[in-house]
């Protein structure tokens, strides 16, 4: 990495502290990750100095605030290279973004016979909105599987995505498979049947580069606190051409043009989808994240993530005590590793894993159906980010082998 790691984690204080008296190692997140000073320091900033609501006030702070607040907008315009800022919607977060798309076009588009195509590793927040606007519609959900080896099974895709598909919608990255969804393909093959494509970019943005529009995503959401910004603001990037024709997501102030008795007419975009007043603090948080991961340069933060991987998934896999899902090849996994060890549920073992302060993720990792796919019913999963090195995967190896050991298991075989 350009920057020097240990430089790096000076900037997160947050991991400079002990859990049950062993020194942190972060591995949650794919959860949220941590923030910066950068970041935390931006928020301060604004409250003390430039603090109002924005866009409707023409006294100095008002305009201020409304500076900050748009200039955060323009800064995820052009991390994602997105054509305008006006494209860029700040939402509540991924979850937000992919219900506001199945209120909003999808209400309009989808009718009875009409499909919808999935994945089934889809994380809840782009699977339900699908289901429940499928059911109300009377409309068909379709899920492309698996390859063998845990990859999206593009041949399936193929056979799946017809000019019966209205809408694909796909992860970028897997919070559970660690793998990295050809989006671009899927894309043209949405494209081709006259389907729009949406992109779940939750667990992309913060770890690799992203071009909307070389994607050519039709919509693409994405969380703030995943990316070192705050909880609670995230973005829905759309293109304006179909934002245009999607009728708003929620009523009230800032979203209007001009209110009548009887009806009213909408705001030009983006404001025609920002109901109410917006996280005004968490957008500019979110532009400092924006700013922070911009100059270390995502290039960088992938290939350090890679690096990892490169080092520890082999070890991983070659544990005869551990299940590892997904793709066994280094290449083709990002930093979210699911895994677990057999004959210890993986709760026993993050909770193992955090007595030796290594903090990981158990449970059904809001993927039912992908656990379901699988025959699991939870998993354990380390994720890693650009402040974590080769020593907290070194920790999390020697963790996992002090927790075999207590739980008495070091001879057992996984299947
Ligand atoms: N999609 C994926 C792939 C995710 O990993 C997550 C968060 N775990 C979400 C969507 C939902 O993100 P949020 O909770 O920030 O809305």
């Amino acid at each position: 990495m350009a920057a020097n790691i240990l430089d790096i984690r000076k900037n997160f204080p947050v991991l400079n502290q002990q859990v049950n008296d062993e020194q942190l190692v972060y591995l949650d997140n794919a959860a949220t990750a941590q923030r910066p000073t950068a970041v935390t320091d931006s928020l301060v900033h604004f409250y003390q100095t430039d603090n109002a609501n924005v866009h409707r006030g023409v006294h100095t702070l008002a305009e201020r605030a409304t500076e900050d607040y748009e200039n955060a907008r323009v800064k995820v315009q052009h991390f994602i290279n997105a054509a305008e800022s006006a494209e860029v919607i700040f939402t509540k977060g991924t979850t937000d973004g992919l219900n506001l798309v199945a209120s909003t076009y999808g209400e309009q588009v989808i009718q009875a016979g009409d499909e919808i195509v999935i994945s089934i590793m889809e994380h809840h927040s782009n699977l339900i909105p699908w289901q429940q606007l499928a059911i109300k519609k009377h409309a068909t959900l379709k899920y492309i599987g698996l390859t063998a080896d845990g990859e999206l099974d593009m041949a399936d895709a193929a056979d799946k995505i017809t000019d019966k598909t209205k809408i694909v919608a796909i992860a970028h990255a897997s919070n559970v498979l660690g793998t990295l969804n050809p989006l671009a393909d899927l894309a043209k093959l949405a494209h081709q049947h006259g389907a729009i494509i949406v992109g779940d970019g939750a667990q992309a943005v913060p770890h690799h580069p992203v071009d909307v529009q070389a994607l050519d995503v039709d919509f693409y959401a994405f969380s703030g606190h995943k990316m070192m910004g705050p909880t609670g603001i995230g973005a829905l990037y759309g293109k304006r051409a179909l934002l245009e024709q999607m009728p708003p997501y929620q009523f009230g102030g800032e979203m209007i043009d001009f209110v009548h008795q009887q009806d009213s007419t909408w705001a030009q975009l983006p404001y025609k989808f920002e109901a109410g007043t917006q996280n005004i603090a968490g957008a500019v948080g979110l532009g400092s994240a924006v700013d922070y991961l911009s100059d270390i340069g995502m290039a960088n933060v992938a290939a350090h993530e890679q690096a990892i991987v490169d080092y520890l998934l082999p070890k991983l896999v070659a544990d005869p005590d551990l299940a590892v899902y997904g793709p066994h090849d280094p290449a083709k996994h990002t930093g979210v590793i699911a895994f677990n060890v057999k004959g210890i549920h993986p709760h026993d073992i993050a909770t193992a894993l955090d007595m030796e302060g290594v903090a990981v993720r158990a449970g059904h990792h809001c993927a039912q159906p992908l656990m379901t796919y699988l025959g699991l019913v939870a998993t354990a999963r380390a994720s890693f980010y650009l402040y974590n090195t080769k020593q907290d995967a070194d920790r999390l190896l020697v963790a996992l082998a002090e927790t075999k050991e207590f739980f008495n298991h070091g001879a057992v075989k996984a299947e």
